[in-house]
Order: C-alpha cells, then structure tokens, then sequence
C-alpha cells in the first residue's frame, strides 16, 4: 500500500551522531518504501548557507540523494533553524524545497503543511526577528560573509534564542488558535500537517463549523518520531536511536 511519511524537527547536529545514523537508516530502509517524504522544517539545527560543506551535510545530503533516486519523492520546508535552506542544497540531495505554507494533495484530500512558527503569533519579539531573517537585503548580506564568520553569528543567535525561550511562558510558544482557524479557512483544507512546538498530538477543531484535525509532529531527539499515512488513515511510528 502506498505510503506517505511526515517528520521534522530532527534538529541534525555533530554532537547528536546517534540521531544522524537513524536518520541515514530512516532513508536507506523506510524511507525507501514510501511513495514520499515530507519533511517540514528544522531538519539542521543550523544551517548557515548551501556552501557549508561540513561532513554532516555532505552525509544528510548524499543520504536524500539515494533516496530520492530510489523512487521516492522528498520535500522539504524550512524551519526557523535552516530557513537557508537553497536551489543549492536542492540541487545536490535532489529534494523538492516547498513554500510554507504548502497546500498539497494527499490521496485526494487537500492538506496544508507548515513548520510551525508563524502561528506562535503571541511570539511577537520572535516574528518581528523572522521577518528580519527572511528580508532579501539581510540574507544576501549574511550570505556574503566568510563561513566562519556566519557559524559564529548562526551561534549566537541560537544561544539568544535558547536563553529567550527559557524565559517564555508556554503558552507563549504553542500555536494560537486563531491563527491556525485562519490559516486552514483561508488555504480551504480540514487537515494542517505542522511540527516547530515539538508537541506530538492530533487535535479535533471545527473549521468552517465542520470537524477539522491538526496534527503535530514529533521532534527526534532520543528516538526518531514518523507520521505515516496511507489511504487507509494515519499512525505515529517510533523509531529508536541505534545504541
Ligand atoms: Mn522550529
């Protein structure tokens, strides 16, 4: 039965090779059997343009591109953490890059994808900061600087980032509902497919004054977390971290 698989929120990174390996495992075995791959931002934990040619890259990149070559389609939307994502990075681990939001058919059904972050609307500091990140002026001029220069930048802004969100309330970082009614009523869908909150949940909503679903996608930290769905309906699968 044909299969389509959903995941985001690995956060790839050289200190956690463990979760590395059972992404590379993920694409040269499940991954392979499924009709495509959506991954729906915050694959890299960072990533500070296409032209990093760090080994981790290399290896996510080589492992898409065998993937892909096997016959499954893999797309890929940015998140908050790789939101340079490029036509580069495309190219070579031959993924499809999808706006976000992206409006997508699913066995016959409409389904919207996003990352996440832009329906945490009570993170103003937070949207006013994503709205600088993701201004043509500041990602040329970031873009423009040695490697070594953005990967020192690219860890300060985390480290901001980590200390700022330390100090937000949790609500404050989970999606506003408002947003979310608006955003499925405007795309016309019943289903939103989106991960950013790293809270694994399915949730029953009216849209429109008809039943609606959201679904929240698992991150991967100590196992890896997997959305299948099939004609049939849909399961959250676990995999564990190889020891
Ligand atoms: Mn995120």
């Amino acid at each position: 039965m044909p299969a389509v698989l959903f995941i985001s929120d690995l956060h790839l990174d050289p200190d956690r090779p463990g979760i590395t390996r059972l992404f590379l495992d993920f694409l040269g075995n499940r991954g392979r059997d499924a009709e495509a791959i959506y991954i729906l931002g915050d694959l890299f934990e960072a990533w500070v343009g296409d032209d990093d040619d760090a080994p981790l890259f290399r290896d996510i990149s080589s492992g898409i591109k065998a993937c892909a070559d096997s016959g499954t389609s893999v797309f890929v939307l940015r998140g908050n953490r790789d939101f340079l994502l490029g036509d580069q990075f495309a190219g070579s681990s031959g993924c499809t890059l999808l706006d976000d939001p992206a409006r997508i058919d699913l066995f016959g059904h409409a389904v919207l994808l996003m990352h996440g972050d832009t329906l945490c609307t009570d993170d103003t500091d937070y949207l006013a900061f994503r709205h600088t990140l993701r201004e043509r002026g500041w990602q040329q001029g970031f873009l423009g600087k040695p490697i070594e220069e953005r990967r020192r930048i690219a860890g300060e802004l985390r480290d901001a980032s980590r200390t700022a969100g330390g100090l937000k309330t949790g609500a404050a970082m989970d999606v506003d509902h408002g947003a979310v009614t608006r955003v499925m009523e405007d795309h016309g869908v019943d289903l939103l497919i989106h991960g950013h909150t790293h809270r694994q949940a399915v949730h029953n909503l009216a849209i429109d004054g008809r039943p609606a679903t959201r679904i929240v996608l698992g991150s991967w930290d100590t196992g890896g977390n997997v959305l299948e769905y099939s004609p049939e309906g849909y399961r959250f699968e676990k995999l564990a971290a190889p020891v």
